[in-house]
């Protein structure tokens, strides 16, 4: 229960006490966080699997990706530290949602772009919330280059995951999902671009596991000041997956020119490498890479057969779970949460080719109408 008599006001004010946020500090929300956790069940079927498996809709945060969470602790924090702009390189959510806070904080936004990959929906908030886009003729790894740089010097909070406070925030769906199923997931699947979001993940598992002060948390760097009494002992497998032209855990190194269609993990040189590899290790997970393919076929498929619109990006985490599912490494009998990162509104582009042909052209009668649907129906 909070002042507002009960009406759900973000992230930040149901997870405060879990938070490094003052007391009296001004709350830049956007009503982020509680969002769905939602059970497949025709995929599972189609695939013969027997497990529980769970998509967190994380599309459903106000700017339409998990970025929110993390945002609204980094423009808080921001806030209270007196800064006046905010600056994050980014493959397109994080300038969508740095775009909106700063907008909500009053503040002023600098976002770099990598030159032509970025999907239109993201370049449109970024551009409608007043943020100030550069675009670069680089990519996401070079743009992260720049604004760590720039913010060593210039008066602007940089608000990259790099920044603890957008790491303290995303840990909050960890949170939900347990909050929400009453018990851990036995294995939880999400892409990895440039790792914050699996750090984080696994901060927040631990929390609620009693062990803070993991090897992941750069934050509390393991001497975490918000130990709680835990709320569970388990704590689950970390499943990272990357697409295959951008899969810098599977080789080990950083990737030089990563490629792929989703561009929200089309990173090389991930920030939190380090922090994941942690993650992925103590939790007994692992690292899988899918191809452009894989990825493109299971973000239709969660459209036409379960009605949930990701993006690319997004997919992924059901496409690894699934395949491990299917190769028994993922046994039978689990309970499976996987993290839908982003909205399919984002990347309309790749919607539409997908799709190409699937519009029909009639005529405007009412013949042609119900010739179209009988023929469909029979
Ligand atoms: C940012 C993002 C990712 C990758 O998350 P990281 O924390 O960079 O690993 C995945 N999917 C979507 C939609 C994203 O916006």
């Amino acid at each position: 229960m909070n002042a507002d008599g009960g009406r759900y006001t973000g992230l930040i004010e149901r997870y405060r006490a879990r938070l490094p946020i003052a007391a009296d500090a001004r709350v830049i929300s956007l009503g982020e966080g509680d969002t769905p956790l939602l059970r497949l069940t025709h995929l599972v079927r189609d695939a013969g699997a027997d497990v529980e498996l769970y998509v967190k809709l994380e599309g459903l945060n106000p700017t339409g990706s998990f970025k929110d969470r993390g945002m609204t602790v980094a423009v808080t924090q921001a806030v209270a530290e007196d800064s006046r702009a905010i600056i994050c390189a980014s493959t397109g959510n994080t300038s969508a949602a740095a775009a909106a806070y700063a907008a909500r904080a009053g503040i002023r936004s600098f976002v770099l772009i990598p030159h032509g990959k970025i999907a239109l929906g993201k370049l449109a908030q970024a551009m409608m919330h007043g943020a100030t886009v550069l675009q670069i003729r680089g990519n996401f790894d070079a743009g992260m280059q720049l604004v760590k740089e720039v913010a060593a010097n210039a008066p602007v909070t940089l608000v990259n995951s790099v920044n603890p406070y957008r790491i303290q925030g995303q840990k909050t769906a960890a949170f939900e999902i347990v909050d929400a199923l009453g018990r851990v997931p036995d294995y939880h699947c999400l892409p990895v671009g440039n790792a914050g979001n699996i750090t984080a993940y696994w901060i927040g598992y631990s929390e609620y596991a009693g062990c803070a002060g993991t090897a992941a948390c750069r934050f509390c760097a393991g001497t975490c000041p918000y130990a709680w009494p835990p709320v569970t002992d388990r704590r689950p497998v970390m499943c990272g997956y990357q697409a295959a032209g951008a899969a810098p855990f599977l080789r080990g190194e950083p990737v030089e020119h990563p490629e792929t269609v989703a561009t929200a993990i089309r990173i090389g040189n991930p920030q939190s490498f380090s922090q994941a590899q942690a993650a992925s290790q103590e939790s007994g997970g692992w690292f899988a890479a899918l191809s452009d393919d894989d990825i493109l076929d299971m973000q239709q498929r969660l459209a036409e057969r379960e009605g949930v619109f990701c993006e690319p990006a997004s997919a992924i985490a059901v496409a690894g779970a699934l395949r491990d599912i299917g190769s028994g490494r993922i046994p039978a009998g689990s309970v499976v949460v996987c993290t839908l990162t982003g909205h399919g509104l984002k990347d309309p582009d790749i919607a539409i080719q997908r799709c190409a042909g699937r519009v029909l052209e009639i005529e405007s009668r009412r013949e042609a109408v119900e010739r179209a649907i009988l023929d469909r129906l029979r």
